[in-house]
Formats: structure tokens, C-alpha cells, sequence
């Protein structure tokens, strides 16, 4: 379904996610028909350029990270029409007036994506105001980090309130425009079969994981401000805690959804220091460490982080969460898992073996959902237990059309142009994940605390298995 014809200002247009994401995913949606005739995408950035040297950007952008989409070279050609550029200073007052005359009033949806450092939202929102671009319809898309702890979170939503009201922001956590990720809440809130189940009684633990095989690449010198526990914790494995843990909205609504996450992340406990462990990667062969990566000899910067964490409310008491996440592990592997409680009797004897249900949410690679479910091992044996996965692969099920649908960028750009905000974060649960993380970093300052080496392609420190293997249990293999 197409959306509305909209202006679309991308402040940093030519900047890394603009060139690998947004600008990709915006000609994908228009490949599939959704981008109205009218539609208008405006780079905008420091680098001076024209509208042809800006094409000619988005065109090797598009070929180099299109996912070979098989777009013609006419087709391509119709999206580049639709595409122009300002050179444009966040700071200064060069190129503001221009980009105004750029902007057309009868058109109904105007959007400003912020995908520049955070520095410069405050410098936009002023002057997207006091150059006269913005109007109460406008909306503007702000990047991740959202700030660097809670106090420098809540300055910079004060900056953007003096501009824009909270309908008109859009912050982006990018896990939450994941397929799989709204297929979670289909399955939960769409099945009779998971929510009665889904709770303290019958979920023995949660575990989820975003194993990376990459280092810090060339963002050494922010990762090593920031760390796993504000680069991944803080934003994404939090949206999808909150997913996972929260009661059931009344609707499928911006306000409805947000207010339950909410709720989570209040009702998390402080986490004890002994319930997290905190690594980073040691050198192996010719596989630099971490602080060679970031040229920090002394860093004491985590690229892994693994803890217990406890939801504090009816429906998930004493149910543990152990979460993780880190750079150059084993596999790149993102995946919820949802481990149920052992049948409490086992009427085939123990010999017969026991297993336990395990739903598991991949988010990547390949986007998918399976069920464990334990059966009789087929043959002549007598009666003994195993486990056979009810697998839902989306590539598998929908075939070719799986590669349709759309990558989280894509869609979380049409839904900002549709104003929908379900996806993206309020300012008050931006506020509540930093309150809940800066007491758990502050604590590592305090204690002068390091993180435990590990190697290159293993799955964390041992200290992160020892977090599992002290309550009896075990985290999943990443593959
Ligand atoms: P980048 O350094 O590659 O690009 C920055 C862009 O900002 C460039 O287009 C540059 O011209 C523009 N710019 C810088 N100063 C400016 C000024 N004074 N006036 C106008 N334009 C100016 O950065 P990036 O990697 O594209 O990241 C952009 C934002 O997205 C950052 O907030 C980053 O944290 C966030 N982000 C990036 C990624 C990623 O994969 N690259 C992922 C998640 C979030």
C-alpha cells in the first residue's frame, strides 16, 4: 500500500548508515511500489555537492548495498529523480534557506532524519525552527545513542521537547523494525497457544543473545566511550527484555505498547555485581585485542556482557533473564530463547530422558521461530524421549517472497512517514533503561572493575558460563 507523498531531509546524507541503510532500504520500498510519484528525498550534509553528485552517491549506494535487489537501470533512474541534495551546516547558517525552498507545502508528510552524530541533534531542531522547515505535522527521526547516560538522555529530550512534541519524535531502535521481533508479539498476543503458559509457573528462564563476529571496525574511538553495556544493553537487548516480559496491551497502539514496556523496565531490580560479567577480547595470532582495535592500551572497556536480571512483578517473579552480548564471538546469532520447566512427573521413567520445551526467536541470521517438542524416539526401543523442532523459517516458508519483506530500516521509514510510533522508543522509556543501566556502570567505576579477557571466536569469558552453570542451567550454543 503506498504511503502519502512526503519530503523526506536526510541530515547526514552522506554519511555510513545513510549510504549502507536508509538509502538502500528507501529504493527497495520504492522497487515495491509503496513510495508515492511525488516523493521527495533530500540529503543533507556538511560535504559540498550538487543534486548529480549526490545521484551519482546514491546510485553506488544502492548497487553496493541494495542486496541485489534486481532493479533495472530505468528503474533506478526513477528513484534518483526523486532524490536531491543541500549542503547544509548543522552548526552554521550556510545552506538552511536553500533547504527551505526545497520544501513544498501541499505536501502532507515533511520528516527530518537526524543520522548525524548527537552532538548536532540540539543545533537541528533549533534551526529546522528558527529557519521556518518545521511545522506541527513534521516529524524528525533521531539515532541511536540516545544520549550517554540518564542525565545527558534527559538534556537531550528537554533540547528536542523546546521543538517538537513527543508524537513528533521518532527514535530509532532498529531491533524493533526486526520481522521476527513483531512476529513475537503476533505469537504471543495473536495464539491462545503461548499466554497462558507464558509466565513465573511455567517459563523456567529467558535467555537472549547478540552475538557478534565483527570488532569495533572503524568506530573505535565512540565504542570505547560507550562499551556493550550502552552500545547493545541499554537499547536493544532491553526493547526486546520488554518485548519478551510484558502484560498484554489493550491495543496494538503507539501509547498502549509503549506504556507496557514502560512497566517492565521499572519493574526491573537492580543487578547484583556478582550476576554480571563483563569481557573483552584478547589477542590471538594475528587477531589484534581489543584495545589494540581501539588504541586504548589501558581500556577498560567491556565488549561483552552477560548478566541475571529480574523482572520484580506477578508475572515473572524470581523467573531469571540472563542476557549477553559481545563483539568477535563464535557466530553472529541473535536469538531469543524461552525455556520452559520441565514436565513435573515423568511417567516413562527417567531412563527415558527428559527435555525441556524451548520456543526460540532467532532475529539473525535467518529470521525464524522453533518450537521444541519432545516425542517418542521412532523405532522399536521401547519408550524413550527426544526433541524434534517445529521450525518456522521465514526464507523457508515464504519463499522467495521472504526476501520481500521489508529489513528494519525500510519498514520503520514507512512507518515513521505513516506517523505510526508503535516501533520506536518514548522519551520516558529512553529515560527509565539509562536509569536501570548507570547505576550497574557507575558500580564498575567505583570498584575499578576490569573486564575478563576472552578469546577471539569462543563464546565469552568463562565467568559467563559460570553465571549459567551456578543456577543449573546452561546457555544456548551460538551458531
Ligand atoms: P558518519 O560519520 O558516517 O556520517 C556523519 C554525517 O553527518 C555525514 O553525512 C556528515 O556530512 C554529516 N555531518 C557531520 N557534521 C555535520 C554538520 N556540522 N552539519 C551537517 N552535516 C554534518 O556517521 P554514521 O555512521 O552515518 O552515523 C550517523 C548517526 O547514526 C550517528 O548518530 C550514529 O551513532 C548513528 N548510527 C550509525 C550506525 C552505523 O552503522 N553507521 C548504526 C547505528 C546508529
Amino acid at each position: 500500500i503506498p504511503v502519502e507523498p512526503f519530503d523526506l531531509v536526510i541530515f547526514g546524507g552522506t554519511g555510513d548508515l545513510a549510504r549502507r541503510k536508509i538509502l538502500p532500504g528507501l529504493f527497495r520500498r520504492y522497487c515495491s511500489g509503496q513510495m508515492p510519484s511525488d516523493a521527495r528525498i533530500i540529503g543533507a550534509a556538511r560535504t559540498d555537492m550538487d543534486d548529480a553528485g549526490f545521484r551519482d552517491m546514491v546510485a553506488a549506494a544502492i548497487r553496493e548495498f541494495g542486496g541485489g535487489r534486481s532493479c533495472d537501470d530505468g528503474t533506478l533512474d526513477g528513484f534518483l529523480e526523486r532524490v536531491g541534495y543541500v549542503a547544509v551546516d548543522a552548526k552554521g547558517e550556510g545552506g538552511w534557506k536553500e533547504l527551505a525552498s526545497r520544501m513544498r507545502d501541499e505536501v502532507p508528510v515533511r520528516a527530518f532524519y537526524f543520522s548525524v552524530g548527537p552532538s548536532l541533534f540540539g543545533d537541528l531542531a533549533e534551526r529546522l525552527h528558527s529557519f521556518g522547515l518545521a511545522s506541527e505535522q513534521s516529524r524528525i527521526v533521531v539515532e541511536k545513542p540516545f544520549g550517554h547516560d540518564l542525565e545527558t538522555a534527559k538534556a537531550l529530550n528537554a533540547t528536542l521537547a523546546k521543538h517538537f512534541d513527543e508524537e513528533q519524535i521518532y527514535r530509532i531502535d532498529h531491533y524493533l523494525g526486526k520481522e521476527t521481533v513483531q512476529n513475537l508479539m503476533a505469537v504471543r498476543f495473536g495464539n491462545m497457544l503461548f499466554e497462558p503458559l507464558w509466565n513465573a509457573q511455567y517459563v523456567d528462564h529467558i535467555q537472549i543473545t547478540v552475538a557478534e563476529t565483527v570488532g569495533v571496525g572503524g568506530r573505535g574511538g565512540y565504542y570505547d566511550k560507550s562499551g556493550a553495556m550502552r552500545d547493545m544493553v541499554q537499547n536493544h537487548l532491553m526493547q526486546l527484555l520488554c518485548l519478551i516480559a510484558m502484560e498484554p496491551p489493550a491495543r496494538f497502539e503507539p501509547n498502549a505498547v509503549r506504556d507496557e514496556k514502560l512497566k517492565v523496565i521499572r519493574a526491573l531490580d537492580p543487578v547484583l555485581p556478582h550476576h554480571i560479567v563483563r569481557g573483552q577480547y584478547a589477542k590471538q595470532g594475528d587477531e589484534p585485542d581489543y584495545r589494540t582495535d581501539v588504541e586504548n592500551p589501558r581500556s577498560s572497556t567491556e565488549s561483552f556482557v552477560a548478566m541475571k536480571c529480574h523482572v520484580s512483578n506477578w508475572r515473572w517473579a524470581n523467573t531469571p533473564f540472563y542476557i549477553r552480548t559481545g563483539k568477535k564471538l563464535r557466530a553472529r546469532a541473535s536469538e531469543i530463547a524461552v525455556v520452559f520447566k520441565d514436565a513435573p512427573h515423568s511417567i516413562f521413567g527417567e531412563e527415558a530422558g527428559r527435555h525441556s520445551n524451548v520456543l526460540s526467536i532467532r532475529l539473525q541470521p535467518n529470521e525464524g521461530m522453533t518450537l521444541g517438542v519432545t516425542i517418542k524416539e521412532p523405532g522399536p526401543g521401547g519408550m524413550r524421549l527426544m526433541d524434534v523442532p517445529l521450525d518456522m523459517s521465514f526464507a523457508e516458508e515464504f519463499g522467495p517472497e521472504a526476501e520481500e519483506v521489508p529489513d528494519a530500516y525500510e519498514r520503520l521509514i514507512m512507518d515513521v512517514i505513516r506517523g505510526n510510533q508503535t516501533l520506536f522508543m518514548r522519551g520516558d522509556e529512553v529515560e527509565a533503561a539509562w536509569a536501570w543501566t548507570d547505576p550497574i556502570i557507575e558500580g564498575w567505576q567505583k570498584r575499578g572493575d576490569f573486564p575478563k579477557p576472552y578469546d577471539v571466536g569462543s563464546a565469552g569469558p568463562e565467568d559467563s558460563l559460570m553465571l549459567m552453570h551456578r543456577d543449573g542451567r546452561k546457555w544456548r550454543e551460538i551458531k
